[in-house]
């Protein structure tokens, strides 16, 4: 059975090759290009939701360090006008006396004490020191004009003086809080309190708190680092810078500009500062961010600002992207394994599929054929019982011709046998009128043996027609026979012709069983001599050769006789029903067709051989009982 083999055939190599070598190529970097990518989405994804939980966790810090700047501030707001309240400070302004000085001195120096301040003074409208809480020290700001600063310039005025700045004695910064001094409505001198803020600078560095307060013009005058103090935040044209030094407020600081390598606005008040790794806090080398947020202080021009260091942050977003990025590669590991693992069992699938498919048609066309085979099958069977019935019919019909051919040989022996019969008849009609004789005459003993030779020929008699009927009998196909008897039986039924012809016999075979019906052995082998006997009819020396032997588990007998032969035109002929070349009626040409059936029925055969020396030999092969041989006869 083909199978067809288009199922199995593989995809041209060219088709296959081309789109794996190209994802082969493109694959990796492209799952890099990916990966950085991702791990890049992933760090600024990290970073901006850390700011913006930094910034709200910031707000609330801005919120409580500018309230606590505040109140820290505002705690000496209403010290500067308490002192309108006291009288001697307002006749020290209206008419000053050393004794006045002094007692005023004493209060200030007390009210100082008592607030921890850094100094109290008071003016006059001229902007003189009148008399101040460190009026003992060495610096003292006794007598001092102190009119250029701006503090007493808006106190003077009626408005509240606030200023940062640095002491132009001790040079020391401070927090002015001036308040012009009214008595009857009217400004009559201007009363200061200095204030140090440094206590709160110190706990933003105990707290680890990285702060500053920039003032009105953008200076920063309080920073947790004291390297950013007196730095602007703002950048100052050259005028402002001059103006700012000529004021003296920040005595003679260069008022640098703060300048970050960075800076990026993220919302109002917010921004994202880089600064070179200078500072004392960071000990590498890297730049450092933070995330600075600002908010106005009340009551001053000024703004506090929280600064969060990102450095933390931005490890933790770096970690998050290598992490996204890993993640990636994880993932697309895992999918390309997935996908392979996919076409291995696509691939598996479809070559169970291209099999089953096989498998399908294979048996597809097995059924097909089979329904063929089942009906030529049909068919056959058909055949078969048609030629069953044509063999039954011709065996029927055999049957038949075998009893016809019997018949027939009987007719054509009646004559033989009337004379064979008749010559006895004769000599025993002869032979007994003559007993008759010699008994009236009483010569008993030729009487004696004229009825012994009658009793003789009677035998004799008996013989003929027991064979006669014998071979008239229906045979059966089965059963055994004794080859000696049947010959015996033969040429005792022929033996009358054969005395007759002057007959030579040459007879040499052997006693042996052969699988067939004794009758039709005997039948054969009468037609078979008698057609012998018949072409040596005009024969001179006619001679008859019956040879036997046994040959690949059969008796062969070959009747060889030299008579007139048999010509080609009749060879084709010789085994064809009512065949004969005899005259009359003679011959009925049945003889040869049912003995050559006769043998076949047991499995034997009948063939004839044309020796190159004349005459003819008929071959007859049967079956042997048992292959032993048996003694010559
Ligand atoms: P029949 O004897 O009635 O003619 P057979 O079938 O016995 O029928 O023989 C057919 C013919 O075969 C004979 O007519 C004869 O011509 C030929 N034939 C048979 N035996 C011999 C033989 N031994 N020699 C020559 N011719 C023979």
């Amino acid at each position: 059975m083909k199978c067809d083999s288009t199922l199995y055939r593989a995809a041209p190599p060219s088709l296959a090759v081309k789109p794996r070598l190209i994802r082969h190529l493109f694959l990796p970097p492209l799952i890099i290009a990916l990966m950085i990518g991702l791990g890049y989405i992933g760090f600024w994804v990290s970073e901006h939701y850390g700011i913006r939980s930094l910034s709200e966790n910031g707000q609330r810090q801005l919120e409580l360090h500018a309230r606590a700047v505040e109140s820290e501030i505002s705690k000496y707001t209403y010290l500067p006008s308490l002192l309108e309240l006291e009288s001697s400070v307002s006749k020290l302004l209206g008419g000053p006396s050393p004794e006045l000085r002094q007692t005023v001195n004493e209060y200030l120096e007390g009210l100082n004490r008592r607030s921890r301040s850094r100094a109290i003074y008071v003016m006059d409208t001229t902007g003189r020191v009148l008399a101040t809480s460190n009026w003992r020290d060495v610096d003292s700001y006794l007598g001092e004009d102190l009119s250029f600063r701006a503090y007493f310039q808006n106190a003077v005025r009626g408005q509240p003086g606030r200023f940062y700045g640095i002491g132009s004695t001790s040079g020391e910064p401070g927090y002015y809080l001036a308040h012009g001094l009214e008595e009857h409505g009217k400004i009559i001198g201007v009363a200061v309190v200095k204030v140090r803020l440094e206590a709160m600078e110190e706990r933003w560095q105990r707290a680890r708190l990285e702060a500053f307060v920039s003032d009105e013009n953008g200076i920063i005058i309080l920073s947790s680092d004291p390297a950013r103090r007196l730095k602007s935040v703002v950048p100052l044209s050259d005028e402002t810078k001059e103006k700012l030094a000529r004021s003296l407020q920040y005595y003679w600081f260069p008022l640098n500009e703060l300048q970050p390598l960075a800076r990026e606005k993220l919302a109002e008040g917010e921004e994202k500062l880089t600064f070179p790794a200078n500072s004392e806090l960071v000990s590498d080398e890297e730049n450092i961010s933070y995330l600075s947020q600002t908010r106005p202080l009340s009551d001053t021009p000024w703004n506090f600002t929280l600064l969060t260091p990102l450095q933390d942050l931005r490890r933790e977003a770096i970690n998050q992207g290598i992490l996204v990025a890993v993640a990636f590669a994880l993932v697309a590991f895992l999918l390309i394994a997935w996908n392979e693992r996919r076409k291995v069992i696509a691939t598996r699938l479809a070559a169970r599929e291209a099999l089953q498919e096989a498998n399908n048609q294979l048996e597809r066309r097995i059924s097909e054929r089979t329904t063929d085979l089942r009906a030529s099958n049909e068919r056959l069977k058909g055949q078969i019982r048609e030629r069953r019935q044509a063999e039954e019919t011709l065996r029927r019909a055999q049957d038949e011709l075998i009893q016809a051919g019997k018949l027939a040989a009987i007719g054509q022996m009646s004559t033989s046998i009337a004379h064979e019969l008749n010559q006895p008849l004769a000599a025993l009609r002869t032979l007994s009128g003559n007993t008759v004789r010699f008994l009236e005459r009483g010569q008993l003993d030729v009487a004696s043996t004229n009825l012994k030779t009658i009793n003789e020929l009677i035998d004799r008699m008996g013989r003929i027609t027991a064979s006669l009927r014998s071979f008239a009998r229906r045979g059966d196909d089965k059963g055994q026979a004794s080859f000696g008897k049947a010959v015996d039986a033969a040429l005792q039924l022929l033996g009358g012709r054969m005395e007759s012809a002057q007959l030579h016999l040459h007879r040499n075979l052997e006693d042996v069983q052969v699988l067939i019906d004794q009758t039709r052995l005997e039948q054969i082998l009468v037609n078979l001599i008698g057609n012998a006997l018949d072409a040596m009819q005009s024969q001179p020396q006619p001679e008859l050769w019956l040879e036997g032997e046994e040959f690949d588990g059969k008796y062969r007998l070959r009747v060889r006789d030299n008579g007139h032969g048999i010509d080609a035109e009749a060879r084709k002929h010789l085994f064809e029903p009512f065949f004969t070349t005899k005259p009359g009626e003679q011959g009925l040409g049945l003889g040869l067709t049912l003995s050559a059936s006769l043998a076949a029925a047991t499995g034997g055969h009948l063939g004839v051989e044309h020796p190159a020396s004349g005459g003819t030999t008929f071959v007859l092969s049967l079956p042997l009982v048992s292959p032993t041989p048996a003694e010559p006869i």
